[in-house]
């Protein structure tokens, strides 16, 4: 027998978190795993020490604004250079199809926050013709989800009211067109236009449709319009009236998210939930306005905001949000403070934080994307981290935002920092533990059933990194910093990573549930 490649003598941890690490060599024939033992007899083109260090599944992020970035571009390999080998497409609910190009225009502005200004052809008839852009021409697989934001902007435009009956019958159509294109799971951006105007009426009915595909339910919930307390206890709501698995995007466990923690456990519910683990998140300015003036399209949120009541009525909203104005600018149209503190820009148009922030965005025609630290103090933001990174419902995903001048320092180093930090510093996860948390966990729970794993027969997606030195180097005012320690990364048998260099490969594919 021979094969492709042979990776020798490394640790295994192979993404059940059940099995304890283990040596041995791992044999690679075309895009699949096909031996894994002592295979020094075997012949190979391609051998490769892993001596010393950790061969596991690569990992899977369920939440991730990494689709066009994945097409090309300075951040095409960033999350490959931290082991990240499948992405889900469509985080927060995003998404261009199937919609009209006028509209597939409107949402690709109120999105460019977090996409930056790739050029996009913006006119896809089906989620299958969306899908084959990615074909042929990725480094990476994706893995689709029903993007719910489109789903409701195909059937009722911007409308911020609850679907008719008719509607949400054609957002049925629509959310089936991508369950059978292969979508995973429903995901939603509650706090997010249009998504910010479905009811639980219409979330438990899109949610009887997915179940019916075995896909899940996945969320960024409605903290701005309920309450971060209610939006959990929603989420519960759509899990038990629609017997639907339930996912929370970008979560931790703290004081308040604990209590419904424990209720999830007495009651059983089948709740997940991700964190990327940083103390700060990232979005627009825009969202820090009052819910009422977000609604419509970019444009007519922009021609709202003429309006002089609705500026008064907006300032004193957006003083309280702004705080200390530490929040970090990412981007914006006419690339401006890029870096910068908001305080910073604010003091030096002497403005205040809020008149600030009205005005950019704006002037900015509302792209513009900030990071925003926690607003608890870094004590007890170490302790919440902690206490999230070995709960036994979390998994790791990024929320990585890719193409903007100034990314959030999790973009380049989400996956790595958990290894580095909290694994290795800490010693608040096990390896084992760590690595399930990074690839079979978000991959059983998304229902992918060829990886996340290292087992025969399985897809070669394989990282080789070495535990003694894996960390993130991206920070808060440096965050375009690849990681160290991450050395051989295979996507479909093809190596992606050679030694820590990228090889410019692009084996990813489209996976599809089911198929
Ligand atoms: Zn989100």
């Amino acid at each position: 027998m021979e094969f492709d490649t042979i990776i020798t003598n490394g640790t295994i941890v192979d993404g059940t978190g059940k099995q304890e690490p283990y040596v041995a060599d791992i044999g690679i024939q075309n895009d699949k795993i096909i031996d894994i033992g002592d295979l020094s007899h075997v012949d190979s083109s391609h051998s490769i020490s892993a001596d010393g260090q950790v061969v596991c599944p690569g990992f899977v992020d369920v939440h991730v604004h990494s689709e066009i970035s994945l097409l090309g571009g300075r951040d095409q390999y960033a999350p490959l250079m931290q082991g990240i080998t499948t992405h889900l497409a469509a985080p927060d609910g995003f998404g261009w199809a199937p919609l009209s190009p006028q509209r597939a225009q409107e949402f690709w502005h109120y999105t460019q926050f977090a996409y930056g200004d790739a050029q996009v052809a913006l006119n896809w008839q089906t989620p299958d013709e969306y899908l084959s852009i990615f074909d042929g021409n990725i480094p990476a697989n994706l893995y689709p989800q029903v993007p719910h934001c489109a789903v409701r902007l195909h059937a009722m435009g911007w409308d911020a009211r609850p679907a008719t009956s008719d509607e949400l019958k054609l957002m049925e159509k629509t959310t089936r067109e991508w369950l059978d294109a292969g979508a995973c799971c429903l995901c939603l951006g509650l706090d997010y236009q249009p998504s910010a105007n479905a009811d639980l009426n219409e979330l438990v009915y899109l949610s009887k449709v997915a179940i019916s595909y075995d896909a899940i339910y996945a969320a960024h919930i409605r903290y701005q319009l309920i309450g971060r307390k209610a939006a959990w206890e929603e989420t519960i709501e759509i899990a038990q009236q629609a017997e639907i698995p339930v996912h929370i995007s970008h979560e931790r466990v703290d004081a308040e998210s604990v209590e419904v923690l424990e209720r999830v456990d007495q009651e059983d519910i089948d709740l997940t939930f991700e964190s990327y683990l940083y103390p700060a998140g990232m979005t627009h300015l825009a969202m820090l306005l009052p819910m009422e003036f977000q609604t419509g399209t970019p444009d007519d949120m922009l021609a709202n905001l003429e309006n002089s009541d609705v500026r008064i009525k907006s300032l004193p909203y957006l003083r309280e949000k702004l705080g200390q104005g530490n929040q970090i600018v990412g981007y914006n149209k006419s690339g401006r403070y890029i870096g910068k503190l908001l305080s910073e820009a604010a003091e030096s148009e002497s403005k205040s934080y809020e008149e600030f922030a009205y005005d950019f965005i704006q002037d900015e025609l509302a792209i513009e994307t900030f990071m925003m630290p926690w607003v608890t103090p870094p004590e007890e933001n170490e302790k919440v981290l902690n206490r999230t990174a070995s709960h036994p419902r979390m998994m790791i995903a990024s929320d990585g935002v890719y193409n903007i001048p100034h990314p959030h320092p999790r973009s380049y180093g989400c996956f790595v920092q958990y290894l580095g930090k909290f694994v290795r510093e800490r010693k608040l996860v096990s390896m084992k533990e760590a690595i399930y948390k990074m690839s079979g966990f978000p991959a059983e729970r998304f229902r992918l059933s060829d990886r996340g794993k290292i087992a025969k027969g399985l897809a070669a997606d394989i990282v080789v990194f070495d535990p003694d030195t894996v960390a993130d180097r991206s920070t808060w005012f440096d965050s375009v910093q690849p990681p160290i320690g991450v050395n051989w990364v295979f996507v479909n048998g093809v190596s992606v990573i050679e030694n820590g260099n990228v090889t410019g490969e692009l084996p990813g594919k489209v996976l599809r549930k089911g198929r």
